[in-house]
Parts: C-alpha cells; sequence; structure tokens
C-alpha cells in the first residue's frame, strides 16, 4: 500500500517545466511575467454533490481542471499554474491514474503545469480541489462591472446538454439513451474557451463563465455593471441535445441549468467584426444573443415579447 508520499510521488509528481519549482518543496516557485498581474482561483468539488461516484476518473480529472480553467478564461487570464488538494478515503490505483491522466492531459494543453498540492485521507468521500494561477496584463482584465449599456451580449459553445444529461442520469427524465450519450460529454468533459478567453483581454467589456445558468451569471454581471441584460430567445444557440423536448423543458435547461462552462461576455457593438474574426481564429462556436441595456436584471425576448427570464433553480448551494 502506498504512504501518502509515495502516492504523490507515482501519480502527481511530473517534472516541472523550465523556469519552475514544481512538487517536493514546501513551496513551489515560478517567475511571473513583469509587469503582468496575477488571476487565481479555487474551485471544490465533493463526492456526491459535484459529481457521482462512479463517473469516470480520467473524466473528472479533466474537468476539475477545466473548472478553473474557465474562471481563468473569464478573467481574461492565461494560465501559469495549477495546485491540487485532494482528499481520498483510500488509495485506488486505477482510480488515481486515470484521474491524474484526465488532468495532466488538460494541464498540458493548457501551459498550466501541476507545481503543487496537498493529499489527505476523508472517509466521507472524494474531495478535490484545484488552485490556478493565471495572469493578465493590467487594466485588461474582463470584470463582471465593465459591462456598459449598448453592449451587444456574447455567448460561446451551446447551452443545455450538460443540464439534460444531468436530469437523465438523476431520473428526473424518463430514461433515453441516445440523448444521453448527446448530451453526457457536455456534463462530464466540458472544453471551456480559455485561449479565447485570454484573446478577450482588453477588447472586451465585461465576462462570466457560464457555471450555475446563463440567467443567473448574466445577471452578476448585470447587477455588477449596473445594467439591464436583454436576452433574445430565437438568438440562443440551443444545443442539438435538445431537439425534440418539450419547450418548457428547453427553456429552463437554456436559462437555467448549469455546469456550461462556456463564456458569456459584453463587448461594444463596434467590435463586431473583430470578435467575430478571433473567434473564428479560435475556432470557437460564437452567438451574439441580446444586448446590454439602461436598467437593471435579466430579460428574454421572445414572440410574447419582453419577460423577466427565469432564475428559480439556479444553482445555489446554499439555496432553499
Ligand atoms: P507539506 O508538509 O509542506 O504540506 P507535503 O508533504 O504535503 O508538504 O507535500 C510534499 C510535496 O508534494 C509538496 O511540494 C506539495 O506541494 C506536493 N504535493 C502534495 N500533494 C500533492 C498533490 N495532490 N498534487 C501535487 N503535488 C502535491
Ligand atoms: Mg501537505
Amino acid at each position: 500500500m502506498l504512504n501518502e508520499f509515495g502516492l504523490i510521488k507515482q501519480y502527481f509528481d511530473r517534472p516541472a517545466p523550465d523556469g519552475y519549482l514544481g512538487v517536493g518543496d514546501d513551496c513551489a516557485l515560478f517567475t511571473p511575467t513583469p509587469g503582468w498581474q496575477l488571476a487565481s482561483s479555487v474551485d471544490l468539488l465533493i463526492e456526491g454533490q459535484h459529481f457521482f461516484p462512479d463517473v469516470d476518473p480520467f473524466l473528472l480529472g479533466h474537468k476539475a481542471l477545466a473548472v478553473n480553467l474557465s474562471d481563468l478564461g473569464a478573467m481574461g487570464a492565461r494560465p501559469r499554474a495549477c495546485l491540487l488538494a485532494l482528499s481520498l478515503p483510500s488509495v485506488q490505483p486505477d482510480w488515481l491514474r486515470a484521474f491524474s491522466q484526465g488532468m495532466f492531459q488538460l494541464a498540458e494543453q493548457a501551459c498550466c503545469p501541476l507545481i503543487g498540492g496537498d493529499t489527505t485521507r476523508s472517509p466521507q468521500g472524494v474531495v478535490i480541489s484545484i488552485t490556478v494561477l493565471g495572469e493578465v496584463r493590467p487594466g485588461q482584465a474582463l470584470l463582471r462591472s465593465a459591462a456598459q449599456p449598448g453592449d451587444d451580449i456574447w455567448l460561446t459553445g451551446t447551452l443545455g446538454a450538460a443540464d439534460i444529461a444531468l436530469r437523465l442520469l438523476q431520473g428526473r427524465l424518463p430514461a433515453d439513451t441516445q440523448r444521453l450519450a448527446q448530451c453526457r460529454p457536455a456534463l462530464e468533459q466540458p472544453w471551456p474557451p480559455y485561449r479565447f478567453g485570454h484573446a478577450l483581454a482588453g477588447l472586451a467589456h465585461a465576462a462570466i463563465d457560464v457555471s450555475d445558468g446563463l440567467a443567473q451569471d448574466l445577471g452578476h454581471i448585470a447587477a455588477a455593471s449596473c445594467c439591464a441584460a436583454h436576452l433574445e430567445w430565437d438568438a440562443l444557440p440551443l444545443s442539438p441535445g435538445l431537439a425534440g423536448l418539450p419547450q418548457d423543458l428547453c427553456r429552463q435547461a437554456a436559462l437555467v441549468g448549469g455546469d456550461v462552462f462556456q463564456l458569456c461576455f459584453t463587448a461594444a457593438a463596434g467590435q463586431r467584426d473583430s470578435i467575430l474574426e478571433l473567434a473564428r481564429h479560435h475556432q470557437v462556436q460564437l452567438s451574439r444573443i441580446g444586448s446590454m441595456q439602461v436598467g437593471q436584471g435579466v430579460y428574454v425576448r421572445d414572440a410574447q415579447g419582453l419577460q423577466p427570464a427565469p432564475v428559480q433553480g439556479g444553482f445555489d448551494h446554499f439555496g432553499a
């Protein structure tokens, strides 16, 4: 049986890139790019609450890092390094191998080396917390408070698939193997557009990654920017996995469903061409889904007119 140090050495100790002091000392070291600001974020994933106990550990390792890269992208920052705090009920070599492979594969793609962490035992189940460190040029971070009336609202990727997959897995929708197969990757292996997010720094105004539902997350931009957000229902990019579902369910999945890990951002209408060109360059699917207005709150315009967006059921850990 591996002890704590053997476990770290076997699964999490990879050679650090040049210029980094990685796993093995009391702290990791690297030199920030001179003049850039440090961007940092941490997320916590708890077994049974954020992931199913039997989820594929390779995909879990991917997602644990992906949700953090999503935060960096939403700030306009580029990844520099990450740290992993891991709590396990027991040492399961196959699980650890797959988990670390999933995480390292994305870490390598993102140039976000794992430089340290902490490992403990937790009888209650697996707990994963990744901290990411990134950097952004001063004055270029995409703040939630930076939207202006008249801005376009943009969204990468599509909406609703992760929510439908979750409903199917939880038995809240009748079993549908084909639809589950179509929607499940969105839930279990999200690919946030973190490089595109960094490329938007200095070009876009406000940004947020959609983790708790579009209406709720866009509501954070609206509130922080003292504006209203008007969404056009017809412009929302629904996932093909929603085809054939009742309209009410599509609306709920698209506007309230969480775990999207796509980027919602605002930018001046004069930047439309540059933004579309940038999305093409990064091979990111991009939709213009509405505009910021004077006022407050989030609204959706459809055939019936302009109505407040549903936020009921948007994810809130401490919600009733
Ligand atoms: P400390 O006693 O300072 O907390 P540890 O003995 O916990 O140090 O860790 C030894 C080294 O291994 C440190 O460099 C730490 O950052 C690293 N480490 C521990 N757990 C992990 C992990 N899950 N992933 C990556 N590095 C880890
Ligand atoms: Mg420690």
